[in-house]
């Protein structure tokens, strides 16, 4: 019997249109051999991830399972545990999809080196993205820093891609004659709100998406209280769709389309900042932003914690927050708002919110997260960030009008009436009772009065912004 050939899922936990995995059934078919399913645990990934991308991640694992794929779980180190499946199953070649990230680039190489010593090889076919990031260059063949003229080239080879062939797991001949530990049991502090994570639930998610918001999706996107966005981010995150299934959906001419392939694409082209710049995970990609003066000490923590737990004061902000911790999940309007509010009017570090993020979402991806995060604190890509200082009520007056989103995460203020939830200090007990919806007493009085004065630490932020710039 010849040795199995090694097929290592990591972020592409599906079976449609999956080049890698087609390239190694068609290497073992070659050899007459058989495919070998192995997904490692890694414990550097699980101590960076949070309960309900973890609940996400095991649930597509099992789903994998469930869809005919006989997958091999492996606890550890995947450089030890890759090569030493390959060794005692006697493996050659082993094939993934290839890994853009800081981490995954590094570990990869680690793996293709301790394999290349035992006289294997790894293999490394298509991306979790249409294009490669690092691909996408200007003429002179330096990287974009700016998003619009990427997206040009981008959507210009985009247009090329077509979605390949599914694999039917019931005529792969699998190798089956290893050991496996099971897939971890759900988190306990995983949201009971998480989408289902299956590759056919990717699908009609896209599907329904498709057929009731995308036309609209130029008009709906920034109103949290329509819920009108696709929700695909956690399905993109961990590879149940890859976005090039979802482009030809988008081919019919239309802003809700073009809108929302501009979307995909920023999710490429921070991807591709962070392929070039690595290091801006963890720094500014303005280096001179390193400098910006952050508040710490007790009164800082108090007001980060004030943010992180929804009780700032704000009710757009406060809802988002309270969103994320009920749902691993906050819509993007409301992730730019509360995200420049801890930057520009707690005057924070956008790392701490950044890290606050990483361990709710269920989406979390470094490079979108991080860069989004810079691209609001002005650290980023961002080519304006003195004008962008987002004001809390009037972002929820004018992209929550109706206070729909507000009232859904912050329960205390649902029975107010339109023109004061967004700030419901103007409910005091003297006010007239039109001002409540049901005519009645307020049921606010356990929400906190605002913990900041947004126009005097907006003018803090910009001469903070100023000292750092202006040098
Ligand atoms: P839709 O509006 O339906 O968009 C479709 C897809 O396009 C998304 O699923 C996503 O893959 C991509 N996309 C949309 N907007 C962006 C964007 N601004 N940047 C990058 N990709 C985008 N997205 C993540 O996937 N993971 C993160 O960790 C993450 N952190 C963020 C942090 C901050 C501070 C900000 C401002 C944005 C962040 N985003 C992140 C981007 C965006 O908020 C989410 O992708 C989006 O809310 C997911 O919901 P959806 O799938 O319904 O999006």
């Amino acid at each position: 019997m010849s040795p199995p050939t090694l097929f290592w899922f990591r972020r592409d936990l599906r079976v449609d249109d999956h080049p890698a995995l087609r390239a190694a059934v068609v290497a073992a078919a070659r050899d007459d051999g058989s495919v070998l399913p192995v997904f490692v645990l890694d414990p550097r990934l699980g101590s960076t991830s949070g309960a309900n991308r973890l609940a996400f991640l095991y649930g597509a694992l099992r789903s994998l399972r469930d869809d005919g794929v006989p997958l091999v779980i492996r606890l550890g180190d995947p450089v030890r545990e890759i090569s030493s499946l390959a060794s005692e199953t006697g493996a050659v070649a082993v094939h993934a999809t290839a890994d853009f990230g800081p981490y995954g680039r590094q570990r990869d190489a680690a793996v293709a080196s301790a394999l290349r010593a035992g006289g294997g090889h790894l293999v490394l076919t298509g991306s979790p993205y249409v294009i490669d990031p690092g691909t996408v260059r200007k003429g002179d063949g330096t990287p974009f820093k700016v998003f619009t003229p990427f997206k040009r080239v981008w959507e210009d080879e985009a247009r090329h891609g077509a979605p390949g062939l599914r694999i039917d797991p019931h005529r792969v001949s699998w190798w089956r004659d290893v050991v496996s530990e099971e897939i971890p049991p759900t988190p306990d502090r995983a949201s009971d709100r998480l989408p289902p994570a299956t590759e056919a639930a990717a699908h009609q998610r896209l599907a329904r998406f498709v057929e009731t918001n995308l036309d609209a999706y130029d008009e709906l996107r920034n109103n949290p209280g329509a819920d009108a966005t696709s929700r695909l981010s956690a399905d993109l995150k961990y590879g149940l769709l890859h976005p090039r299934q979802i482009l030809p959906s988008l081919r019919h001419a239309g802003p809700g389309p073009d809108v929302f392939r501009s979307e995909l694409c920023w999710r490429e082209f921070y991807a591709d900042v962070l392929w070039h710049r690595p290091e801006t995970a963890r720094h500014a990609l303005v280096t001179a932003m390193e400098d910006m003066r952050v508040d710490e000490g007790s009164l800082a923590d108090e007001r980060f914690d004030a943010w992180c737990l929804g009780r700032t004061g704000f009710p757009f902000i406060d809802a988002g927050m309270r969103q994320l911790t009920a749902e691993g999940w906050m819509h993007n309007r409301v992730r730019m708002a509360v995200a420049s509010f801890l930057v520009k009017d707690l005057h924070l570090d956008w790392r701490r919110g950044a890290a606050w993020f990483m361990h709710h979402l269920v989406d979390g991806d470094l490079a979108s997260n991080q860069h989004g995060w810079q691209w609001t604190a002005g650290t980023g890509t961002d080519a304006s960030p003195y004008f962008r200082v987002f004001n809390p009520i009037t972002q929820g007056k004018k992209f929550d009008p109706d206070g729909a989103y507000v009232r859904r995460y912050v329960p205390e203020l649902a029975s107010l009436a339109d023109k004061v939830i967004h700030e419901p200090w103007l409910a005091t007990s003297s006010t007239p009772s039109s001002l409540f919806d049901d005519g009645g007493a307020p049921t606010a009085a356990s929400y906190p009065a605002p913990i900041v004065d947004h126009a005097a630490e907006r003018v803090e932020s910009l001469a903070r912004y100023a000292a750092v710039r202006g040098r």
